[in-house]
């Protein structure tokens, strides 16, 4: 099957795929530009995601959102990559363009305008990142972006916190100090952010313990888990008097280059999105 020349599609494939939130998310910007298209689930285990991408490719679509498990094989299916993708190792963005797949991975400029529209600039700041998984490749190149002066990396096993450091280090200006969550209370003060990139917090799982009496007054502090969208350590935080970010700007702004990939609109990330988007997580706004 191809598509007709007018509609157009996109996808999102992953395993599970049910909880993404790419299809409303497409979804509210195709209506708003009422652009006649749709952004499909595709459910695909590790063992099916080169021929569902060969599938939909040979539909027509005109690229996929790629969510876990997925993201190294895009990368490593893709033919060319950006910057981020490279220095990711992953790829969350592949674009079907003239027979060719190009990668690209969004995670980090997501995060970056996130933490930019609601702390600016983050020039001569020093940062804490808490998670060291894949999702915190991406969020030490977003706070690069931002001109973060120092990034303190802390992981609850330590190896792989220098692991990561040691591979992104060819790509970043910022100082990456890796340590283990013991490093907290050292390291905490001079933040002027800290940023949770580990799963602690997420669904059901217990929530990070530390003690945020070690911030400073001004610091934010941002948490990438969007579900639930308020988690303790933003729900401490905010009592303590912090700035807090939710995970869900940077899940919104990181859709906005697929979307213009795809539908050939640069989409807005507004309030009426956000509202929504929070609605369908459940959330009180
Ligand atoms: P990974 O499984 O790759 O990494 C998990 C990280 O969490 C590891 O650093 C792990 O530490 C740490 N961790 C897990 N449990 C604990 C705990 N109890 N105490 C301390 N550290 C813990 O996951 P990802 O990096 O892919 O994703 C992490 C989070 O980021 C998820 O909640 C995901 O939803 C969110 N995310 C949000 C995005 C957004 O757009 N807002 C985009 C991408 C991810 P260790 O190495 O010691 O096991």
């Amino acid at each position: 099957m191809t598509l007709s020349g007018k509609a157009k599609l996109a996808g999102v494939i992953g395993w599970p795929v049910s909880h993404s939130l790419s299809p409303v998310l497409h979804g509210h910007w195709l209506a708003e530009h009422g652009i006649d298209g749709a952004m499909v689930p595709l459910a695909a285990g590790r063992e099916d995601f080169s021929a569902v991408i060969e599938g939909v490719r040979r539909a027509g679509f005109a690229g996929v959102n790629v969510t876990v498990p997925h993201k190294e094989s895009a990368f490593a299916i893709a033919h060319s990559v950006d910057a981020a993708a490279q220095g990711a190792g992953a790829a969350n963005l592949l674009i079907f363009r003239n027979g060719k797949i190009e990668g690209r991975n969004t995670d980090a400029v997501g995060l970056a305008e996130s933490l930019r529209e609601n702390i600016g600039t983050l020039k001569g700041k020093n940062v804490v990142l808490l998670g060291a998984g894949g999702a915190a490749r991406g969020a030490i190149l977003g706070l690069e972006m931002l001109g973060a002066a120092s990034i303190h990396l802390l992981n609850r096993d330590l190896h792989r916190a220098k692991t990561l450091a040691a591979s992104l280090a060819p790509q970043v200006k910022a100082p990456v100090h890796p340590g283990s969550l013991d490093d907290w209370k050292k390291v905490a003060g001079d933040a002027a952010l800290v940023v949770n990139s580990t799963s602690a917090g997420m669904g059901a799982n217990p929530p990070l313990d530390i003690d945020l009496g070690a911030l400073s007054k001004e610091a934010a502090v941002c948490d990438m888990i969007y579900n639930p969208l308020e988690t303790k350590l933003l729900k401490d935080a905010g009592a303590r008097g912090h700035k807090t970010i939710d995970g869900l700007g940077m899940l919104m702004h990181q859709a906005v280059p697929s979307f213009e990939a795809f539908f050939g609109v640069k989409p807005a990330v507004t309030p009426a999105l956000r509202a929504m988007l929070a609605k369908v997580l459940g959330a009180n706004t």
